[in-house]
Order: structure tokens, then C-alpha cells, then sequence
């Protein structure tokens, strides 16, 4: 069975490069009948905020990644860690190490004036118990000196690090609490991972992760580290790129499903495929997708992927989805009139919205009350004369049969007798209906809004 997990740690808000490594390894565990599990790394007790971890919870359960089983902390296990440490000690794979910081810093000064490598060599490794002092110490990792230490990476291939260049890394400090190196592969095995695809910032660790792995006889998850997203200039992603949380794309209105199929292709691809449904996603990912290349982001790309999502979604999931993106976003709640019209109104209004802000911005006909107030584009195509054929068109309307075809005739003769085209009618009529310049065609507004509720804005605006 494969199993893998998600292990942020809760120091602030959900980076997007930690929600892709998160949906990458819920899409290797779900494409394949596996486990997805969670573990928050809250070892660092003065960095991690409740706050954080509530946002990592948040960002998960709005791109739709849910894991298996209640989140693990990772520092209520401390105890677990410690004891695997002092297992190791008792079969020989540790040793207990008495230098103080003074005699560290003194051997790495002489390593240093001698021109030798200054990592720290401790004597106590092969020290007789016996002659042992009664004094704090710390629990070092009787590592390998000889020989190397091979990670078979899926994403870089093998990685080969020369076992005399890592120390004998401190496993339990003094005050017996686990350094985080051991927390990571103690819980990596007893969560029974079966695949860890994280950062490729975490490469190094790996080797010691693996020496760690190989003192106790466990099996090594397969490893595939990935690289890290950067900004359109190819320097790492930051701030000053636009966007790095997960929330704010929320915010920003982009539907969950296009923000996995965009993450998704952030450093993963299958062919040139761009756009990808759900269960399409789950089938084809794969470890050899993954590019070696660090990701550069793109929000053309997201907002293309983003308005062919839109597009092809169904309207009553859309509007499910939109009403969601209003609540998350401290927007008022539609009533039932107008979740009734928007419904009516969705296969206009998706078209080419690329977000739910542009859908809500071209649902403004369905959103506003009347007197539907205008933007000042809208506010300059009803001049007066616009307004005087827009008086002379209403009582026409009152009489009109409500059909397309019937509405279309009507303002196209209106148009002709006054000698416009027809484009120079539409605008004030969109202005009137819709108090925007953008919205769906003035028939489709009329359509969905009725005689009576037309009528009623079209004399609001002539007036
Ligand atoms: N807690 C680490 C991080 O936030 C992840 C460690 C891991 O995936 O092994 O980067």
C-alpha cells in the first residue's frame, strides 16, 4: 500500500510551493488506492502558532486534499523520539557523547588553524562506559565513516554523499528532547510512509535521514525531491512576484479545481497537457512527471486554466462554488431571487470569466438593487440623447413579445429609425441594466431579468 504524507510546519500562513508538495503527494496516494496523512511539525514550540496550523488546515480543506486520519502532531510524540534514541544507544548504533560546547568550539579552532576538515569528532564515540562521568551529554548517531551514502532520488537520480564528509549528528540533546532530523524519520516510519515527495530543500537532510533509517533497520520511503517554485525572472518565488499563499488565490476568486490543475503543472507535466479534470489528474500523475527544473510561475497560464475550468464546469456546481467563495470572502449571501437568477444567468456569465470576481463583476445585473447604481463608463454612455431613445424604446418593450428573436427585432428597428447602429443602442442599454460596461448581452439581461424589472431600470435610467 502507498502511503504519504503532508509535514508542514505551522510557522505561518500556506506557502503555494507547500500546498503543491501537498497536492502532489494526496494525487500519488489517491491515484493509486493509497493513504494521504498529515503531520504537523511543531517541534519548534517558539515559532508555531496555533493560527498557522488552522491555516494549513484551511488551505487543505479548500483545495479539496483531505487526509487520512486525524492530524499527528509531532511534538506530542516526543517521548516516542527519545525512545528511539536511547534503543539505538543500547544496541550500539549511538553513544553517548560528554563534550562540552567549550571543547566543540576548541577542537573545530585547531581543525581550522590546521588546514583539517572541521567536522567535530567526538571521543567519546568509542569510549568505554566505564569511564563514563556523571554529567549531561548528549546522544550522538554512531554514523558510518567509510563508504557512501546513496539517495535514489526519483526527481534528481542518485545522489552520493561520502560518509566521512557528515558528522556523528547529536540525536537527543542534553536536556533530552529529539532533534528534529530523528522526529522526521521516527515518524516517517511508524506512520508506515511509503513515499515522502517534499522540497528538494530537504535533499541534505536525506542523507542523514537515511543513516538514521539504515541504524535501525527500517525501510527508506522512496524519496523524490522536488524543486522549488520561482517567480517569471527565475529567482526564487517571493513576495515581490505577486501571490505565495494559498489564500490568496482564493481570495483572488481562481475555483479549487483550476488551482490543483495549475499547482499541478507547477513542476509536474504530461505531454503538453494543460488542462486537466480531477480524475484525469489522479490517474496520470507520476513520479517521472516531475521536471528537474524548478517551476516558474505564471499566472497567464492560471487564469487560462482557471476561465477553461469556469467554463466547463456545470452552473448549479458553479454557483455552489461561487456561494462558497462569497462566504469565504465576506461577501453577502445570495437570497433566493437571485441564486434563482444567477442560475438562470450562469452559461452567460461563465463565459470568458476567468475568476469569480469576473463572474461577479459581469453578474453585477443579477447582484444590484435598484436604482442599479453605475460606473462612470456606464454613467457616460447614458447621455441625454441615449436617454431619450432609451424613453422612446420602453413603451415598445411593454407591449413586446419577452422572446430573443422578438427583443432582437425590436431593437434593431429601434436602432434604424434612429438612424444609429445597433452597437450605439446596446451600450446605454447595457448601462441601464446592468450599471457596468461589462455583462452579458443586453437579450440575455433581459431575458433572465423579466419585463416588469427591465422596464423598471430602463425608465430608472431614462429618467
Ligand atoms: N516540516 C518540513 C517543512 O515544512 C517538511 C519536512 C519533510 O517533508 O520531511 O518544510
Amino acid at each position: 500500500e502507498v502511503v504519504t504524507r503532508f509535514a508542514p510546519s505551522p510557522t505561518g500562513f500556506l506557502h503555494i510551493g507547500g500546498a503543491r508538495t501537498a497536492l502532489f503527494n494526496w494525487l500519488f496516494a489517491r491515484g493509486r488506492g493509497g493513504r494521504f496523512l498529515l503531520r504537523i511539525e511543531d517541534t519548534d514550540r517558539a515559532r508555531s502558532t496555533p493560527e498557522a496550523r488552522q491555516a494549513i488546515l484551511d488551505g487543505l480543506d479548500w483545495l479539496g486534499l483531505d487526509h487520512d486520519g486525524a492530524a499527528v502532531s509531532q511534538a506530542a510524540r516526543a517521548e516516542r523520539h527519545a525512545e528511539v534514541a536511547r534503543q539505538m544507544l543500547a544496541e550500539g548504533t549511538a553513544y553517548k557523547c560528554f563534550a562540552t560546547q567549550e571543547e566543540i568550539d576548541a577542537f573545530r579552532e585547531a581543525a581550522r588553524a590546521e588546514g583539517r576538515s572541521t567536522l567535530y569528532r567526538s571521543p567519546w564515540r568509542d569510549a568505554d562506559p566505564a569511564t563514563h562521568p556523571d554529567a549531561p551529554y548528549v546522544i550522538r548517531l554512531k554514523a558510518p565513516r567509510e563508504g557512501e551514502t546513496v539517495i535514489e532520488d526519483q526527481v534528481q537520480g542518485p545522489v552520493t554523499i561520502r560518509n566521512d564528509q557528515l558528522d556523528d549528528m547529536v540525536l537527543l540533546r542534553s536536556d533530552g528532547t529529539p532533534v528534529y532530523m530523528l522526529a522526521v524519520v521516527v515518524d516517517d516510519h511508524d506512520m508506515g510512509v511509503t513515499h515522502v515527495i517534499r522540497g528538494d530543500d530537504h535533499l541534505n537532510n536525506a542523507a542523514r535521514q537515511m543513516q538514521i533509517f539504515r541504524a535501525m533497520g527500517w525501510q527508506v520511503p522512496v524519496w523524490a525531491h522536488i524543486p522549488l517554485i520561482h517567480g517569471p525572472d527565475g529567482k526564487k518565488l517571493s513576495k515581490r512576484h505577486g501571490a505565495v499563499s494559498l489564500t490568496e488565490y482564493r481570495d483572488m476568486g481562481y475555483p479549487a479545481a483550476a488551482m490543483r490543475n495549475y499547482l499541478a503543472r507547477l513542476g509536474w507535466s504530461h505531454g503538453d497537457q494543460e488542462v486537466f479534470a480531477d480524475a484525469e489528474l489522479r490517474e496520470l500523475f507520476s513520479l517521472e512527471g516531475i521536471n528537474k527544473a524548478p517551476a516558474r510561475l505564471d499566472m497567464k497560464k492560471l487564469d487560462s486554466i482557471s476561465g477553461r475550468h469556469i467554463a466547463a464546469m456545470e452552473d448549479a456546481a458553479l454557483l455552489h462554488e461561487l456561494e462558497r467563495f462569497l462566504a469565504a470572502t465576506g461577501r453577502p449571501p445570495l437570497d433566493d431571487r437571485r441564486r434563482e437568477l444567477m442560475l438562470m444567468a450562469m452559461p452567460h456569465l461563465k463565459e470568458r470569466a476567468k475568476t469569480f470576481v469576473d463572474l461577479l463583476e459581469k453578474a453585477n445585473f443579477v447582484l444590484a438593487e435598484r436604482p442599479v447604481g453605475k460606473d462612470d463608463k456606464a454613467a457616460q454612455a447614458l447621455d441625454s440623447v441615449s436617454r431619450g431613445i432609451l424613453a422612446e424604446l420602453t413603451p415598445q418593450l411593454r407591449n413586446a413579445s419577452w422572446s430573443r428573436d422578438a427583443l432582437e427585432a425590436l431593437a434593431t428597428r429601434a436602432a434604424e429609425e434612429n438612424g444609429i447602429k445597433f452597437g450605439k443602442l446596446a451600450a446605454p442599454l447595457r448601462a441601464a441594466l446592468a450599471g457596468r460596461t461589462v455583462s452579458p448581452s443586453v437579450f440575455d439581461m433581459m431575458l433572465v431579468l423579466g419585463r416588469d424589472e427591465t422596464l423598471a431600470r430602463l425608465e430608472d435610467a431614462a429618467a
